[in-house]
């Protein structure tokens, strides 16, 4: 128990300030990537059946997909550099820059030292939800994915169809590896879809069940060759609980398109950061 001093109401009173301004971040050519997919034409897709994960490559200049079918569902997405698979998604840095949930224009940046943009939202048709009465919204970057480490904490027993485990089974098929040799490069998600927020009376992640319908979609431009990790969640729509196979579960369908030629003139993969690493 702590007493407040005489002025907490004059500290409390102090007003936020942003503490990344966007002003100066490279924004994307937003125009340009609309242009690109007016011609573009479907050259991949993958299922992502219920409970577990797929892995997907998009070529940098290309777009991808992410659409509900069937049903209501929670996708758990990890992004990784094609070629380089510890240059991975960064949740944190992106929640900093773009706040809580992502949409139309904000991007997934990848970690240091290379924090540059990965893929670009180019559509959500789910961008009119915005912040609802409880503090929720879609598409966050604040949950991390639903792990059997936590769920073996909070419940006991073993469950093997978490996201965390879904995309550890994934990664590894795909490097031919030990899923032991996956697991670390697993990280923080994108939570497509899910739709979450924090209590204002107690500051707890909370969950509510997705406003997601088949037929909408989220898609990005991949800003650099990718390899995508899509787990979909055994929480379902994420109503009421996951880690189990209690909740209703639908697959996702993932698609690539790629734009005509010539559609990306005068575009170019971002570079890594151009910090220079010395640290002083
Ligand atoms: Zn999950």
């Amino acid at each position: 128990m702590t007493h407040p001093p005489a002025d907490a109401e004059a500290r409390r009173a102090i007003r936020p300030v942003i503490c990344y301004p966007t002003d100066s971040l490279p924004q994307p050519d937003m125009a340009l990537y609309r242009a690109a997919r007016a011609g573009a034409r479907k050259v991949a897709e993958v299922l992502v059946p219920p409970r577990d994960a797929r892995t997907f490559e998009v070529p940098a200049g290309q777009f991808f997909r992410i659409s509900s079918v069937e049903g209501p569902q929670v996708g758990d997405l990890n992004l990784h550099n094609l070629h380089d698979l510890s240059e991975r998604f960064f949740s944190g840095k992106t929640r900093a820059l773009h706040g809580t949930h992502i949409t139309t224009g904000d991007r997934m940046w990848s970690t240091l030292p290379h924090l540059r943009p990965m893929a670009t939202v180019v559509a959500d048709t789910l961008g009119w939800y915005g912040i609802d009465a409880f503090g929720g919204s879609v598409h966050d970057v604040i949950g991390t994915r639903c792990d059997p480490y936590t769920h073996q904490l909070l419940s006991g027993g073993m469950y093997h169809h978490c996201c965390h485990s879904n995309l550890t089974r994934a990664l590894a098929g795909h490097m031919g590896a030990p899923r032991a040799g996956a697991e670390p490069l697993v990280h923080d998600v994108l939570n497509v879809f899910m739709c979450t927020g924090f209590t204002r009376d107690t500051g707890q992640y909370f969950m509510k069940a997705s406003p997601v319908r088949p037929g909408d979609h989220i898609e990005f431009f991949a800003e650099i060759d990718l390899l995508g990790n899509l787990s979909a969640c055994p929480g379902g729509d994420c109503s009421a609980e996951h880690s189990s196979d209690v909740a209703a579960c639908h697959p996702l369908l993932v698609e690539v398109f790629a734009p005509e030629d010539g559609a990306l003139a005068g575009w170019a993969p971002p570079p890594p950061n151009a910090y220079d690493r010395s640290h002083g």
